[in-house]
């Protein structure tokens, strides 16, 4: 059911000429993740060089470095996640998308989120925060990060977080106390505590089988 709106959704981006940046993409970027299980909606700030090739979010070297994060607090980009970006096509040279190009992909976004209704929405990095929430000069995104929010999207509530992006991090390399690696990971426990209490991933397939076949043994 969530995989058929989604199509009728995916079907009029993919043919959408709404803003300039129809003019220069390669691919539309719709989304990757599973809508039937995902229980996390992540939003980051647009497609790169990679994504507007390939049509997937998050696969350059920000993505990979996001698979690692995700995968060491036990969250699963596959099963877990629906990621998605504020404009679904590349902006020129990777610049900030607009907000007029931000303002014309909205119904999108808003769609894809209330099609999954997630138990949370991440916020990756400073433009997504920004679509959604108002900061005043004093609140930067190391401010707000790992704070837990309310936002309303088309009239619905949902708790929501950010987190930096992961681009930042390929800057940052340190995992001392404090720097933004380990606060990224320190964030992404607290989500899955919060949002992922009863999932489980660490046992997979192979090891059930491996059980399976121990347990047949015992027999
Ligand atoms: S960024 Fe969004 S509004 Fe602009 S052309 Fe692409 S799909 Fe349409």
């Amino acid at each position: 059911m969530k995989k058929d709106c989604l199509e009728i959704v995916r079907s009029k981006c993919e043919s959408c000429t709404g803003c300039a940046l129809a003019k220069t993409r390669k691919n539309v970027v719709f989304s990757d993740g599973n809508p039937s299980t995902a229980k996390i909606v992540l939003i980051g700030e647009a497609p790169g060089e990679m994504e507007d090739e390939t049509g997937r979010p998050f696969v350059g070297r920000a993505g990979q470095l996001l698979n690692e994060f995700l995968s060491n607090a036990g969250i699963s980009r596959d099963e877990d996640v629906y990621i998605i970006n504020t404009v679904k096509c590349r902006p020129p040279e990777n610049r900030v998308p607009t907000e007029e190009e931000q303002s014309a992909c909205r119904k999108f976004l808003n769609a894809q989120i209330d099609i999954i209704n997630p138990r949370a929405i991440v916020l990756c990095g400073a433009t997504a925060l920004k679509t959604f929430v108002q900061l005043d000069k004093k609140q930067t995104i190391s401010k707000v990060r790992g704070q837990w929010m309310t936002i309303n999207v088309d009239g619905k509530d949902y708790r929501a977080i950010t987190i930096f992006h992961p681009s930042y991090l390929l800057r940052n390399n340190s995992m001392a106390d404090g720097s933004p690696r380990r606060l990224m990971q320190e964030d992404l426990a607290n989500i899955k505590n919060e949002i992922l209490p009863d999932i489980d991933h660490s046992m997979d397939s192979n090891d059930v089988v491996f059980m399976e076949s121990r347990e047949i043994a015992m027999v």
